[in-house]
Protein backbone atom coordinates (compact mmCIF):
# COMPACT_ATOMS: atom_id res chain seq x y z
CA UNK A 1 0.00 0.00 0.00
CA UNK A 2 0.93 3.97 -0.89
CA UNK A 3 0.72 7.29 0.56
CA UNK A 4 -1.47 8.96 -2.35
CA UNK A 5 -2.64 12.06 -0.72
CA UNK A 6 -2.05 14.38 2.34
CA UNK A 7 -3.68 17.41 3.08
CA UNK A 8 -3.53 19.69 6.04
CA UNK A 9 -6.51 21.74 7.28
CA UNK A 10 -6.30 24.39 10.16
CA UNK A 11 -9.80 25.44 12.19
CA UNK A 12 -10.21 27.45 15.23
CA UNK A 13 -11.33 26.03 18.97
CA UNK A 14 -12.82 29.07 20.62
CA UNK A 15 -12.36 28.59 24.61
CA UNK A 16 -15.40 28.24 26.35
CA UNK A 17 -15.69 30.88 29.19
CA UNK A 18 -11.88 32.19 28.30
CA UNK A 19 -9.58 32.79 28.73
CA UNK A 20 -7.68 29.51 30.33
CA UNK A 21 -4.95 30.85 32.30
CA UNK A 22 -1.60 28.93 32.91
CA UNK A 23 1.60 30.04 34.59
CA UNK A 24 3.27 31.27 31.34
CA UNK A 25 0.25 31.32 28.85
CA UNK A 26 -3.38 32.46 28.69
CA UNK A 27 -5.57 31.10 25.73
CA UNK A 28 -9.11 32.29 24.21
CA UNK A 29 -8.80 30.54 21.34
CA UNK A 30 -6.60 27.73 19.82
CA UNK A 31 -5.79 26.82 16.36
CA UNK A 32 -5.44 23.53 15.49
CA UNK A 33 -3.74 21.74 12.75
CA UNK A 34 -5.85 18.39 10.88
CA UNK A 35 -3.80 16.11 8.58
CA UNK A 36 -5.54 13.81 6.34
CA UNK A 37 -3.59 11.02 4.86
CA UNK A 38 -5.37 9.00 1.74
CA UNK A 39 -3.77 5.77 1.00
CA UNK A 40 -3.72 4.59 -3.25
CA UNK A 41 -7.04 2.04 -2.44
CA UNK A 42 -8.78 5.18 -1.01
CA UNK A 43 -8.14 4.26 3.15
CA UNK A 44 -8.40 8.06 4.71
CA UNK A 45 -6.23 8.29 8.26
CA UNK A 46 -6.73 11.64 10.29
CA UNK A 47 -3.96 13.52 12.82
CA UNK A 48 -3.95 16.68 15.09
CA UNK A 49 -1.64 18.33 16.29
CA UNK A 50 -2.59 21.69 18.13
CA UNK A 51 -0.11 23.71 20.40
CA UNK A 52 -1.84 25.27 23.73
CA UNK A 53 -0.54 28.88 22.29
CA UNK A 54 2.58 29.70 21.38
CA UNK A 55 4.64 29.88 24.87
CA UNK A 56 3.43 26.71 26.72
CA UNK A 57 6.19 24.76 24.04
CA UNK A 58 8.67 25.87 21.41
CA UNK A 59 5.50 24.86 19.31
CA UNK A 60 3.27 26.99 17.52
CA UNK A 61 0.34 26.18 14.93
CA UNK A 62 2.19 28.17 12.15
CA UNK A 63 5.47 26.27 13.13
CA UNK A 64 3.56 22.82 12.60
CA UNK A 65 2.24 23.73 9.16
CA UNK A 66 5.73 24.92 7.83
CA UNK A 67 7.20 21.71 9.07
CA UNK A 68 4.05 19.58 7.71
CA UNK A 69 5.12 21.30 3.72
CA UNK A 70 8.45 20.77 4.30
CA UNK A 71 7.50 16.72 4.90
CA UNK A 72 4.37 16.38 3.08
CA UNK A 73 5.94 15.78 -0.39
CA UNK A 74 8.19 13.33 0.69
CA UNK A 75 5.34 11.04 2.22
CA UNK A 76 3.53 10.42 -0.98
CA UNK A 77 4.29 6.83 -2.10
CA UNK A 78 5.83 5.63 0.97
CA UNK A 79 4.01 2.53 2.69
CA UNK A 80 1.49 4.24 5.49
CA UNK A 81 1.49 0.45 7.08
CA UNK A 82 5.03 1.41 8.77
CA UNK A 83 5.26 3.77 11.68
CA UNK A 84 8.45 2.86 12.14
CA UNK A 85 9.63 3.09 8.94
CA UNK A 86 7.70 6.19 8.59
CA UNK A 87 8.99 8.07 11.59
CA UNK A 88 12.62 7.54 10.03
CA UNK A 89 11.47 8.78 7.13
CA UNK A 90 10.11 12.18 8.28
CA UNK A 91 13.49 12.08 10.00
CA UNK A 92 14.99 11.63 6.79
CA UNK A 93 12.94 14.52 6.01
CA UNK A 94 13.19 17.35 8.90
CA UNK A 95 15.19 17.25 12.09
CA UNK A 96 12.90 17.95 15.16
CA UNK A 97 9.25 18.93 14.99
CA UNK A 98 8.05 16.21 16.72
CA UNK A 99 4.76 17.83 17.15
CA UNK A 100 4.42 18.50 13.42
CA UNK A 101 5.10 14.66 12.92
CA UNK A 102 2.85 13.46 15.71
CA UNK A 103 -0.06 14.67 13.47
CA UNK A 104 1.32 12.17 10.54
CA UNK A 105 2.08 9.68 12.67
CA UNK A 106 -1.57 9.48 13.92
CA UNK A 107 -2.96 9.75 10.87
CA UNK A 108 -1.05 6.70 9.92
CA UNK A 109 -2.27 4.98 12.74
CA UNK A 110 -5.94 5.75 11.69
CA UNK A 111 -5.51 4.48 8.32
CA UNK A 112 -3.86 1.20 9.60
CA UNK A 113 -6.28 0.27 12.31
CA UNK A 114 -8.98 0.67 8.99
CA UNK A 115 -7.17 -1.55 7.17
CA UNK A 116 -6.53 -3.94 9.93
CA UNK A 117 -10.15 -3.31 11.27
CA UNK A 118 -8.90 -3.10 14.78
CA UNK A 119 -8.67 -0.04 17.00
CA UNK A 120 -5.69 1.97 17.21
CA UNK A 121 -5.92 0.85 21.11
CA UNK A 122 -5.42 -2.63 19.92
CA UNK A 123 -2.20 -1.64 17.50
CA UNK A 124 -0.52 -0.55 20.02
CA UNK A 125 -0.77 -3.37 22.23
CA UNK A 126 -3.95 -4.07 23.43
CA UNK A 127 -6.75 -1.56 25.67
CA UNK A 128 -6.89 -2.58 29.48
CA UNK A 129 -10.59 -1.00 30.29
CA UNK A 130 -13.04 1.08 27.95
CA UNK A 131 -13.47 3.59 30.38
CA UNK A 132 -10.22 5.34 30.77
CA UNK A 133 -9.82 7.89 33.64
CA UNK A 134 -9.43 11.52 32.44
CA UNK A 135 -8.57 14.31 34.79
CA UNK A 136 -9.65 17.86 35.53
CA UNK A 137 -7.06 20.90 35.77
CA UNK A 138 -8.35 23.79 36.80
CA UNK A 139 -6.60 27.51 35.60
CA UNK A 140 -4.75 29.78 37.64
CA UNK A 141 -7.12 31.63 39.82
CA UNK A 142 -8.66 32.64 42.97
CA UNK A 143 -8.71 29.74 46.06
CA UNK A 144 -12.17 30.12 46.30
CA UNK A 145 -12.91 29.83 43.05
CA UNK A 146 -10.31 26.67 42.41
CA UNK A 147 -11.72 24.84 45.47
CA UNK A 148 -15.49 25.33 43.87
CA UNK A 149 -14.54 23.61 40.77
CA UNK A 150 -12.09 20.85 42.61
CA UNK A 151 -15.63 19.81 44.75
CA UNK A 152 -17.85 20.26 41.58
CA UNK A 153 -15.23 18.07 39.77
CA UNK A 154 -15.29 15.48 42.79
CA UNK A 155 -18.85 15.20 42.17
CA UNK A 156 -19.29 14.44 38.41
CA UNK A 157 -16.69 11.67 39.47
CA UNK A 158 -12.98 12.72 37.89
CA UNK A 159 -10.37 10.53 39.87
CA UNK A 160 -7.76 13.09 39.85
CA UNK A 161 -7.95 17.33 39.67
CA UNK A 162 -4.97 19.10 38.70
CA UNK A 163 -4.63 22.62 40.01
CA UNK A 164 -2.28 25.25 37.85
CA UNK A 165 0.12 27.24 39.82
CA UNK A 166 2.73 29.72 38.94
CA UNK A 167 3.31 32.87 37.04
CA UNK A 168 2.25 35.16 39.61
CA UNK A 169 3.36 36.53 42.98
CA UNK A 170 3.04 36.10 45.41
CA UNK A 171 3.41 32.59 45.88
CA UNK A 172 1.25 32.98 49.42
CA UNK A 173 -1.88 32.53 47.06
CA UNK A 174 -0.31 29.26 45.39
CA UNK A 175 -0.09 27.44 48.63
CA UNK A 176 -3.98 29.21 49.61
CA UNK A 177 -5.17 27.33 46.76
CA UNK A 178 -3.88 24.43 47.07
CA UNK A 179 -4.66 24.35 51.13
CA UNK A 180 -8.77 25.12 49.79
CA UNK A 181 -8.85 22.29 47.30
CA UNK A 182 -7.28 19.52 50.07
CA UNK A 183 -9.65 20.90 52.50
CA UNK A 184 -13.13 20.92 50.05
CA UNK A 185 -12.00 17.62 48.42
CA UNK A 186 -9.57 15.61 50.72
CA UNK A 187 -8.71 12.18 49.03
CA UNK A 188 -12.08 12.25 47.14
CA UNK A 189 -9.75 12.59 44.16
CA UNK A 190 -5.93 12.45 43.45
CA UNK A 191 -4.34 15.95 43.42
CA UNK A 192 -1.47 17.30 40.90
CA UNK A 193 0.21 20.73 41.60
CA UNK A 194 0.78 21.85 38.22
CA UNK A 195 3.23 24.83 38.33
CA UNK A 196 3.55 24.92 34.14
CA UNK A 197 7.45 25.93 34.37
CA UNK A 198 6.20 29.29 36.98
CA UNK A 199 7.81 29.09 39.77
CA UNK A 200 11.25 30.09 41.16
CA UNK A 201 13.62 27.46 43.09
CA UNK A 202 12.10 29.14 45.76
CA UNK A 203 9.19 29.36 45.83
CA UNK A 204 8.82 25.65 44.87
CA UNK A 205 10.49 24.72 47.90
CA UNK A 206 8.00 26.75 49.84
CA UNK A 207 5.30 25.46 48.67
CA UNK A 208 6.10 22.09 48.88
CA UNK A 209 7.28 22.84 53.00
CA UNK A 210 4.27 24.26 53.33
CA UNK A 211 2.19 22.06 52.77
CA UNK A 212 3.66 18.57 53.86
CA UNK A 213 0.40 17.62 55.50
CA UNK A 214 -1.42 17.57 51.78
CA UNK A 215 -0.60 14.31 49.43
CA UNK A 216 -0.16 15.85 45.85
CA UNK A 217 2.52 15.61 43.41
CA UNK A 218 4.57 18.67 42.23
CA UNK A 219 4.15 18.90 38.15
CA UNK A 220 7.26 20.92 36.23
CA UNK A 221 7.69 23.49 39.44
CA UNK A 222 10.68 25.10 37.41
CA UNK A 223 11.35 26.12 33.95
CA UNK A 224 14.59 23.36 33.69
CA UNK A 225 15.74 20.41 34.80
CA UNK A 226 18.89 21.46 36.41
CA UNK A 227 16.61 24.22 39.08
CA UNK A 228 14.64 20.71 39.44
CA UNK A 229 17.46 18.67 40.08
CA UNK A 230 19.12 21.31 42.24
CA UNK A 231 15.94 21.55 44.69
CA UNK A 232 14.89 17.42 44.63
CA UNK A 233 16.56 16.32 47.11
CA UNK A 234 14.53 19.20 49.42
CA UNK A 235 11.17 18.78 48.71
CA UNK A 236 8.69 17.08 50.56
CA UNK A 237 6.77 16.32 47.46
CA UNK A 238 6.83 13.40 44.68
CA UNK A 239 7.91 15.65 41.36
CA UNK A 240 6.41 14.76 37.93
CA UNK A 241 8.29 16.00 35.12
CA UNK A 242 6.19 17.74 32.08
CA UNK A 243 7.22 20.29 29.32
CA UNK A 244 10.96 19.58 29.82
CA UNK A 245 10.34 15.75 28.62
CA UNK A 246 11.07 16.51 25.36
CA UNK A 247 11.29 13.40 23.96
CA UNK A 248 12.87 9.48 24.39
CA UNK A 249 16.27 10.75 24.92
CA UNK A 250 15.18 13.41 27.61
CA UNK A 251 12.82 10.81 29.32
CA UNK A 252 15.53 8.25 30.00
CA UNK A 253 18.28 11.20 31.53
CA UNK A 254 15.32 11.92 33.75
CA UNK A 255 14.43 8.37 34.76
CA UNK A 256 18.00 7.44 35.17
CA UNK A 257 19.35 9.94 36.90
CA UNK A 258 16.37 9.61 39.35
CA UNK A 259 14.74 12.99 38.87
CA UNK A 260 11.40 12.30 38.90
CA UNK A 261 8.87 10.45 40.59
CA UNK A 262 6.20 10.21 36.85
CA UNK A 263 5.52 12.33 33.86
CA UNK A 264 3.01 14.36 32.22
CA UNK A 265 2.98 13.55 28.96
CA UNK A 266 2.05 14.85 25.40
CA UNK A 267 1.48 12.82 22.45
CA UNK A 268 2.05 15.38 20.27
CA UNK A 269 5.62 16.30 22.04
CA UNK A 270 6.29 12.87 22.01
CA UNK A 271 6.40 12.63 18.68
CA UNK A 272 2.84 10.85 18.33
CA UNK A 273 1.13 7.04 19.26
CA UNK A 274 4.39 5.15 18.24
CA UNK A 275 6.63 6.87 20.74
CA UNK A 276 3.83 7.21 23.12
CA UNK A 277 3.95 3.18 23.15
CA UNK A 278 7.67 3.67 23.80
CA UNK A 279 7.56 5.96 26.40
CA UNK A 280 5.15 3.98 27.85
CA UNK A 281 6.84 0.95 28.05
CA UNK A 282 9.51 3.20 29.98
CA UNK A 283 7.86 4.24 32.56
CA UNK A 284 6.41 0.51 32.93
CA UNK A 285 10.32 -0.71 32.99
CA UNK A 286 10.71 1.78 35.82
CA UNK A 287 6.50 1.59 37.42
CA UNK A 288 6.65 5.54 36.65
CA UNK A 289 3.14 7.15 36.60
CA UNK A 290 2.12 9.20 33.85
CA UNK A 291 -0.24 10.89 31.75
CA UNK A 292 -1.24 10.72 28.23
CA UNK A 293 -2.53 14.20 27.43
CA UNK A 294 -2.45 16.51 24.76
CA UNK A 295 -1.28 20.09 24.72
CA UNK A 296 -5.14 21.03 22.75
CA UNK A 297 -6.96 19.88 20.28
CA UNK A 298 -10.37 18.30 18.88
CA UNK A 299 -11.86 14.67 18.28
CA UNK A 300 -8.82 13.54 16.36
CA UNK A 301 -6.04 13.93 19.13
CA UNK A 302 -8.72 13.13 21.64
CA UNK A 303 -9.14 9.80 20.57
CA UNK A 304 -5.86 9.36 19.85
CA UNK A 305 -4.37 10.32 23.80
CA UNK A 306 -7.76 8.03 24.89
CA UNK A 307 -6.27 5.25 22.41
CA UNK A 308 -2.98 5.32 24.26
CA UNK A 309 -4.27 6.01 27.49
CA UNK A 310 -6.42 2.73 27.50
CA UNK A 311 -3.16 0.48 26.78
CA UNK A 312 -1.13 1.83 29.96
CA UNK A 313 -1.17 -0.34 33.10
CA UNK A 314 -4.16 0.82 35.62
CA UNK A 315 -1.78 1.17 38.48
CA UNK A 316 0.46 3.88 36.66
CA UNK A 317 -2.47 5.85 34.58
CA UNK A 318 -2.69 9.40 35.74
CA UNK A 319 -4.99 10.02 33.08
CA UNK A 320 -5.76 11.31 29.87
CA UNK A 321 -6.12 14.78 30.15
CA UNK A 322 -9.04 16.45 27.36
CA UNK A 323 -9.16 19.99 25.95
CA UNK A 324 -12.88 18.59 25.25
CA UNK A 325 -14.82 20.32 28.29
CA UNK A 326 -13.50 23.69 27.45
CA UNK A 327 -14.30 23.89 23.87
CA UNK A 328 -17.67 24.04 22.23
CA UNK A 329 -17.86 21.27 19.54
CA UNK A 330 -17.21 18.36 17.71
CA UNK A 331 -15.56 17.53 14.24
CA UNK A 332 -17.49 14.61 14.53
CA UNK A 333 -21.07 15.24 15.95
CA UNK A 334 -21.84 11.56 15.95
CA UNK A 335 -18.89 9.98 17.67
CA UNK A 336 -16.95 12.76 19.42
CA UNK A 337 -14.64 12.33 22.40
CA UNK A 338 -16.37 12.99 25.30
CA UNK A 339 -15.68 12.84 29.13
CA UNK A 340 -18.39 11.42 31.09
CA UNK A 341 -18.53 10.62 34.89
CA UNK A 342 -14.80 11.73 34.99
CA UNK A 343 -13.82 8.49 32.45
CA UNK A 344 -13.87 8.53 28.42
CA UNK A 345 -15.61 5.73 26.29
CA UNK A 346 -13.04 4.05 23.80
CA UNK A 347 -13.73 4.57 20.87
CA UNK A 348 -15.14 1.66 18.95
CA UNK A 349 -13.02 1.73 15.99
CA UNK A 350 -11.51 0.84 13.30
CA UNK A 351 -9.05 3.36 13.78
CA UNK A 352 -9.31 6.16 16.43
CA UNK A 353 -13.29 5.35 15.35
CA UNK A 354 -13.76 9.23 15.30
CA UNK A 355 -14.04 10.61 11.51
CA UNK A 356 -14.50 14.71 10.88
CA UNK A 357 -17.67 16.24 9.43
CA UNK A 358 -15.71 17.02 6.46
CA UNK A 359 -17.61 20.27 5.77
CA UNK A 360 -17.21 22.03 9.14
CA UNK A 361 -13.46 22.32 8.03
CA UNK A 362 -13.56 23.87 4.82
CA UNK A 363 -11.16 23.80 2.29
CA UNK A 364 -7.52 21.99 2.96
CA UNK A 365 -4.79 24.75 3.28
CA UNK A 366 -2.51 22.51 1.30
CA UNK A 367 -2.58 19.46 -0.55
CA UNK A 368 0.13 17.07 -1.87
CA UNK A 369 -0.27 14.11 -4.46
MG1 LIG B 1 1.45 19.95 32.99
Amino acid sequence: MKIAEVHVYSHDLPVKNGPYKMANAEVWSLDTTLVKIVSETGLVGWGETCPVGPTYQPHHASGARAALAEMAQGLIGENPLQPLVMRRRMDSLLNGHRYAKAAIDIALHDLMGKHYGVRVADLLGGAVTDRVPSYYASGVGEPDDIARIAAEKAVEGYPRMQVKVGGRRPVEIDIEVVRKVWERVGTRMRLAVDCNRGLTTRDALRLSRECPDIPFIMEQPCNTIEEIAAIRGQLQHAIYIDENGEDIATVLRVVGAGLCDGFGMKVTRIGGLHAMATFRDICEARSMPHTCDDAWGGDIIAAACTHIGATVQPRLNEGVWLAQPYIDGHFDPENGIRIEGGHIKLPDGPGLGVVPDETRLGAPLASYS
